[in-house]
């Protein structure tokens, strides 16, 4: 079941600082509630509009249909892994963390689609987050999910051939390694939370 607390477009209830009409939907979620992609995404915009708008906000690109921008606004922390306009974030790698920034009253992530600029209901779209059944709060999943999804971004493959020691000694090496890709913001430790990100997934509200 996705807890959708405030849906796409016109609003009945806007509160003070809503829009009438919503681009996206906001999606609940603890501050802190990781997001990873679950295919590679082309990072397009890092923004912080500060107490207003999204506040700390990341805009995504799927590489397959450029023409599609997806947005996640309110983060608490919009690049963990220190990714700069134009890299990809690999499947699997942290987005970033939901939060409460901008203008944002209870903790949700602002989920926002967008063809050709405009924006677009993200239920009725291919490219839609999708969330974690059971948990009751967070919820995404898609068939590629599985518990030990990484929190901190994929170390890229080892070269073929390596023996386990070889392995080891280069995980450490990465570990320790700073700079775009690496999360150098320790991050207290959260359990079946977390938002995926599939463009591809349609998401299943009735669930
Ligand atoms: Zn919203």
């Amino acid at each position: 079941m996705a807890v959708i607390t405030s849906d796409f477009g016109k609003r009945p209830k806007p509160c003070p600082t809503c829009s009438e009409n919503h681009k996206g939907i906001d999606l609940r979620a603890p501050v802190g509630s990781p997001i990873y992609a679950n295919q590679d995404l082309k990072v397009s915009r890092i923004v912080d509009t500060g107490k207003e708008g999204y506040g700390k906000a990341l805009y995504v690109k799927d590489p397959n249909d450029p023409s599609k921008e997806y947005i996640f606004g309110h983060l608490d922390d919009n690049n963990p892994g220190g990714y700069k306009v134009g890299q990809t974030v690999p499947e699997g790698t942290l987005l970033g963390y939901s939060g409460k920034t901008g203008a944002n009253e209870s903790p949700h992530v602002h989920y926002e689609v967008r063809k050709n600029g405009v924006p677009i209901d993200p239920k009725k779209d291919t490219g839609i987050a999708t969330f974690e059944k059971g948990t009751g709060n967070l919820l995404t999943t898609t068939a590629k999910v599985d518990k030990n999804r990484p929190t901190k971004p994929v170390q890229p493959p080892a070269a073929p051939g390596k023996t386990l020691p070889e392995l080891q000694a280069a995980r450490e090496r990465e570990k320790n390694k700073t700079g775009p890709g690496s999360n150098t913001r320790p991050r207290p430790e959260r359990k079946d939370v977390g938002i995926l990100i599939n463009p591809r997934h349609k998401l299943n509200d009735g669930d």
